[in-house]
């Protein structure tokens, strides 16, 4: 399916994964089927299950509703949304992972019916003031849960995907695999059927230890470091729990003699070479038990070519010049404000991309 397609949307409320059985003739001018508003906003979670967390923001394009809100007011918006509550919202840049992540728990419930270890999505928004039914209309249409956060709570969950980087950065200091989501001008296909997610190394599955070295003393002293730790692990980054979590579903699909065909496929793709960078990290994920269906070693080399090759759902980075660079191949690319490079002090006197222009932010 195309993401930028608003046709992924049906009348009959069958869920994402199925949504390319969808009849002939349904297009952007579906309806929704009125639900009913109801307040009890965060259901139980099933048990055992790997929650994701997404803001209304990135799993619907809502842009011109902001732009209503933010040009015209609280009272026109609400205005424009109650004459279109039961129009469909275009999919953002999270929806695709979303849908994948649905054919993933498709696949599950199928070999494991009696099974909670699924993905678990669930909708945020903090729009305290106003429960916005066209928003409930589109959730409950993709049997999805949602949760109303409310002032500076956090809610925990394995990865938490947001638009806004103060959110964001909250979450991760408070231990929460989060990212900034932003959304390419375009974004490319990816598969309906096999979920791809692709993580930077350092400062996303490791600590950011040895490009603090890197970044204040050079390539060579880096080098010597990782060679003389070569075998002592790295730390934890803020998504090696992600990394675990994907990892325990994938040994479900390998227990049925599905690793060949597994619908969950990982990817690292880093800045370090295959020779002695490279090595270090294979034995911390080694070290940690974890797999890595693809490494690609790009010893410094632009993201992007492989990126686009891989052709990713979701792409995680803790530096903004690699987001940048995926966004402009069509990748849905996050990014994690983590470690020292991403620091308040230091972005103190440098440009803060997050605001730049490019890519967008949802
Ligand atoms: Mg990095």
């Amino acid at each position: 399916m195309n993401p930028n397609n608003s046709q992924t949307l049906t009348a009959n409320g069958q869920d994402l994964a199925s949504s390319s059985n969808q009849t002939p003739g349904e297009d952007a001018s579906a309806v929704l089927k009125p639900s009913t508003l109801v307040r009890n906003l965060k259901p139980p979670k099933p048990e055992n299950a790997i929650t994701i967390a997404v803001s209304a923001r990135v799993l619907f394009n809502m842009e011109k509703e902001q732009q209503s809100y933010e040009q015209q007011g609280m009272k026109e918006y609400i205005k424009y949304q109650g004459e279109h509550e039961t129009q469909p919202f275009s999919p953002g840049p999270a929806f695709s992972f979303v849908k994948a992540l649905e054919a993933v728990n498709t696949r599950l419930r199928e070999l494991y019916p009696e099974s909670e270890e699924l993905f678990d999505v669930v909708v945020m928004t903090n729009n305290q003031e106003y429960i916005d039914q066209r928003l409930i209309n589109n959730i409950n249409h993709h049997q999805l849960r949602f949760c109303m956060i409310e002032g500076n709570h956090t809610y925990h969950t394995n990865l938490y995907l947001s638009a806004d980087p103060v959110k964001v950065r909250k979450a991760l200091k408070e231990g929460i695999a989060a990212a900034t989501m932003f959304t390419p001008e375009k974004i490319t296909e990816v598969s309906e059927t096999q979920l791809h997610v692709t993580f930077d190394g350092d400062g996303v599955l490791f600590s950011d230890e040895s490009e603090r070295i890197f970044n204040k003393e050079g390539l060579d002293k880096f080098l010597e470091n990782e060679k003389t730790h070569e075998n002592k692990p790295l730390g934890h980054g803020p998504l090696k729990g992600f990394l675990e979590a994907l990892g325990k579903l994938q040994k479900k699909f390998y227990g049925k003699g599905q690793r060949m065909d597994c619908p969950i496929q990982t990817y690292l793709v880093t800045a370090r070479d295959e020779g002695i960078s490279g090595i270090r990290a294979k034995n911390t994920l080694q070290s940690w038990g974890l797999e890595i269906d693809k490494t690609y070693f790009l010893a410094g080399a632009p993201k992007g070519p492989t990126l686009e090759k891989i052709r990713p759902h979701i792409f995680f980075d803790d530096k903004m010049s690699h987001v940048e660079g995926a966004a402009k191949m069509g990748i849905v690319a996050c990014h994690v404000p983590y470690g020292e490079a991403n620091s308040e002090s230091h972005k103190k006197g440098i440009n803060d991309k997050e605001t730049s222009p490019l890519p967008k932010v949802a």
